[in-house]
């Protein structure tokens, strides 16, 4: 599917909805897919990207910024505190803030470096064994933990179990991020994208569909 397709069903459900047009940010998922396919969006003025790992995206991006240099990354996957300092330097937001060390962590780089990406706190939503983000039963708590730390949290982020409705983890992040004063949901993906805007998401992240299948 063309990323102008996939812009138009987006802006579909949003009217389907009754939210207004451009409420929902398309994150491109360029994770694991060939420079070429990337850069063929980025001719087609799309900015807004997203990486699953800081080593993925420190290979590639530094230098597409270097003809692109609006273009923004937005990290997905899971950050280790030891790559967190690097992440601070590469990505405009990361959608995977999922435990008390790695707030801490990114609290006090914050400072040294000076600024700090747009937050997402990951959450658990299936609370499923092999997933990463906090468990529905601590979110409240981490949020509150995380403000007082003045760390940018702006959203809630949910990647759904596999063989689940979507639409149910979509309505229950978005009374979460709501019970905490959160804007942003970071919730669709390729299969989803349009359920996840009709139950408000800021922030769809599709990959597969937008640039086909990825080498696994
Ligand atoms: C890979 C990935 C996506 C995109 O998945 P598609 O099914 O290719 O759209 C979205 N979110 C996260 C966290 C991912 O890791």
């Amino acid at each position: 599917m063309s990323l102008s397709e996939i812009q138009s069903r987006i802006a579909k459900a949003e009217s389907a909805a009754g939210r207004p047009s451009g409420a929902t940010k398309l994150i491109a998922v360029s994770k694991r897919q060939a420079d070429d396919v990337v850069e063929t969006v980025l001719k087609e003025s799309h900015r807004l990207f997203g990486e699953n790992q800081v080593q993925e995206a420190a290979g590639k991006w530094p230098t597409f910024r270097e003809t692109y240099p609006d273009a923004k990354v937005h990290l997905l996957g899971p950050l280790q505190t030891n790559k967190a300092r690097q992440a601070i330097g590469l990505f405009d937001a990361i959608h995977s803030l999922d435990r008390p060390k790695l707030a801490k962590t990114l609290a006090r780089l914050a400072q040294e470096e000076g600024s700090c990406p747009d937050l997402f706190i990951q959450v658990n939503t299936g609370e499923e064994e092999q997933k990463s983000g906090v468990l529905l039963a601590d979110v409240d708590d981490f949020a509150t933990e995380c403000r007082a730390l003045d760390l940018p949290v702006v959203g809630l982020m949910c990647i759904p179990p596999a063989h689940e409705e979507p639409s149910l983890h979509f309505a229950l992040l978005a009374k979460l991020a709501s019970r905490n004063g959160l804007a942003g949901l970071s919730m669709g993906m390729s299969g989803d994208y349009e359920r996840a805007v009709a139950l408000g998401a800021t922030h769809v992240r599709v990959g597969s569909a937008i640039f086909g299948a990825r080498d696994y």
